[in-house]
């Protein structure tokens, strides 16, 4: 039997182990820890923003933003539909309307005439999410966004270290959400962080993740708050994550190369990257082309066979039922309906072997040819 691949596995080998023993020999699991000011502070760094707030999750993440910009029940906010369903369930947390739309073709992101199209009186803000990685056209979102004077929120739990022009995903938006699950480019098992500029919207994501207790009275509530904090044992995990930050980078840059180069002139298609832009790839995610979803799931019991854990791209959202309702806007979401069919995502983590890589290329493209053949 040929050894197992699996989709994703963290990569623990830093100084991990090291930190979180130190937080159990100083009994510090939670609060005033050092790891958890440690990392928030070098995060912001890493992204160039000005105020970080660890939290639970990437999903927490989203809804603190949310909140944080005052969003209130009628509001509407735009979203692809073409995304992990965290990208929108915050916005019915927030007893708001999630208005989701299409994606373009090519980078597989949300497409910004989509988003011009869905604008109502009723909109308050979009969330962009850099799908697998690829950064948005942030520019074009940016513009839309002064244009209506609506909140731009970045969900870039897909994207740590991906970069437009140099500038880091994370500090185009007014909020910027990442996660920092076990699947994730970082990783603390659950976690994830808001990254702001602004003081206003940084003192009450800060309020609202701990019970909205008055930071001068303490044990005063003046606003229904939330449990959103993140244990110091997380953060440890995450400080030694950052240290290796390049060599994460480095690393996913080289197994996409490979993939690239392995299905270079096939019809195994990936995702397009616009001029300047420059992806991390958390999960290599391919397109079959002309497949439909039966021969795609076809494919991945046939990797699965082989001993190859493969994923299928994600179900658009707005075919969920709790947000069927909420298509109402769209006519229709032919792009992120074809991509949902045909896509899926190949194994992609740092401690990939390049031996391995081919075998998963090589395994997918000999699959791909026989459906062909048999339809
Ligand atoms: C992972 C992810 C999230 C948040 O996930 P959590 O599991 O709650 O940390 C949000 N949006 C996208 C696009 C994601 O991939």
């Amino acid at each position: 039997m040929t050894q197992f691949i699996p989709l994703a596995e963290p990569d623990l080998t830093g100084n991990e182990l090291e930190y979180v023993t130190e937080c159990i020999r100083t009994g510090w699991l939670t609060g005033q820890g050092r790891f958890i000011a440690q990392f928030e502070g070098q995060f912001a760094d890493y992204v160039n923003m000005k105020y970080a707030l660890a939290v639970a999750n990437g999903t927490v993440a989203i809804h603190l933003a949310l909140m944080a910009i005052g969003i209130q029940p009628g509001d509407e906010v735009i979203a692809p539909t073409l995304s992990y369903v965290a990208s929108a369930s915050p916005i019915l947390h927030a007893y708001a309307t999630p208005v989701l739309v299409d994606s373009d073709a090519q980078t597989w992101n949300i497409d910004p005439e989509a988003v011009r199209r869905a604008i109502t009186p009723r909109t308050k803000a979009i969330i962009a999410v850099h799908l697998y990685g690829n950064p948005c056209d942030m520019a074009a979102l940016q513009q839309i966004a002064c244009e209506h004077n609506l909140y731009l929120i970045e969900d870039a739990a897909e994207s740590h270290g991906a970069t437009i022009d140099g500038q880091p995903v994370g500090s185009f938006g007014d909020i910027a959400c990442f996660s920092f699950y076990g699947n994730k480019i970082v990783t603390t098992g659950e976690g994830g962080i808001c990254l702001t500029n602004d003081d206003e919207l940084y003192e009450r994501m800060s309020l609202m993740r701990g019970q909205g207790m008055d930071p001068n009275r303490r044990y005063w509530h003046p606003v229904v708050g939330y449990n959103y904090r993140i244990t110091n044992l997380q953060a440890a995990v995450g400080v030694a994550q950052l240290e290796r930050m390049d060599h994460f980078q480095a690393t996913r840059q080289t197994i996409a190369a490979q993939y690239d180069a392995l299905f270079a002139g096939s019809s195994v298609m990936h995702q397009h990257v616009l001029a300047g832009f420059h992806p991390v790839n958390w999960l290599y995610t391919v397109m079959l082309d002309g497949f439909n979803r039966q021969q795609r799931d076809h494919v991945i019991e046939q990797m699965k066979a082989a001993n190859i854990e493969t994923r299928p791209i994600f179900h658009p959202i707005h075919t969920f039922p709790p947000y069927v309702a909420s298509a109402h806007l769209a006519e229709s979401y032919p792009v992120a309906e074809s991509l949902s069919a045909m896509g899926i995502s190949l194994p992609t983590f740092t401690t990939l072997t390049s031996s391995q890589i081919e075998r998963v290329a090589q395994t997918l493209l000999q699959i791909v040819d026989e459906v062909a053949v048999n339809c």
